[in-house]
């Protein structure tokens, strides 16, 4: 006799660029602090190379594209942080930088939604991020783009609130490139085929509210966008 006591959840997948077929996801992970810029204007106190760090939010927090991101409760500072974002094909423990490529399926753009005031209480009293950064519908991702067709270069990255650009950069400034990520990241936990990491905001974050239309892109990419919604009740 097999089966489950209540109804399984669904399986969280993203849409590719190209095909019908999709990539199903395992877990989200993402880097802190992996622009200067940004780490400067949060007045951080990061230096350049300080080594990355990680946290994680749930899979069922993704937001496809063209959907709603409801405000989420218990903020009145919600921000966008625009992120490139890598969907691993192949996991692995302790992947070496030279070989890291070897192991991304593609790479798609997404928005780090991050209840700011809330993230500020948890730095100043030393407690986990997880209340700021790991809520539900925190993680609009949009379609991915294999890196057979697109590579691994450098792209520009961009987020526009309402039509206007709030942040533009390159992911060329990323202090900790997407092969020492994978393998910084592969030290801490193993990977699996299906783990997607979101990489780190360039500077330009700031609040968005209800009935905001955002637009995330990565050059050469499919672009993201995302409403935020009224909270629910
Ligand atoms: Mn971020």
């Amino acid at each position: 006799m097999t089966g489950f006591v209540v109804t399984p959840p669904p399986q969280t997948s993203l849409p590719v660029v190209g095909t019908s077929v999709r990539f199903p996801v395992r877990r989200v992970y993402c880097v802190g602090r992996n622009y200067l810029a940004h780490v400067r204007e949060m007045k951080g106190n990061a230096d350049e190379r300080d080594p990355p760090f990680f946290f994680q939010k749930p899979a069922d927090a993704i937001v496809h594209d063209g959907g709603v991101s409801p405000y989420p409760p218990g903020t009145a500072d919600l921000h966008h942080e625009v992120e490139l974002v890598v969907a691993i094909a192949k996991g692995g423990r302790n992947i070496p930088v030279q070989s890291a490529h070897e192991h991304v399926y593609g790479y798609g753009v997404g928005v780090d939604l991050t209840r700011r005031d809330l993230q500020a209480v948890a730095k100043n009293k030393g407690w986990p991020w997880e209340m700021g950064k790991s809520f539900d519908h925190s993680a609009p991702i949009g379609a991915l783009s294999p890196a057979a067709v697109v590579g691994h270069g450098s792209r520009r990255i961009r987020l526009k609130v309402n039509g206007v650009v709030r942040q533009d950069s390159t992911t060329e400034h990323m202090t900790w490139s997407v092969a020492e990520i994978i393998a910084e990241l592969s030290k801490q936990y193993e990977l699996h085929a299906g783990d997607v990491i979101m990489t780190g905001t360039p500077e330009g974050v700031g609040a968005v509210v209800a009935g905001d239309r955002i637009e995330a892109e990565v050059e050469g990419l499919a672009t993201l966008t995302v409403t935020i919604g009224p909270e629910a009740t």
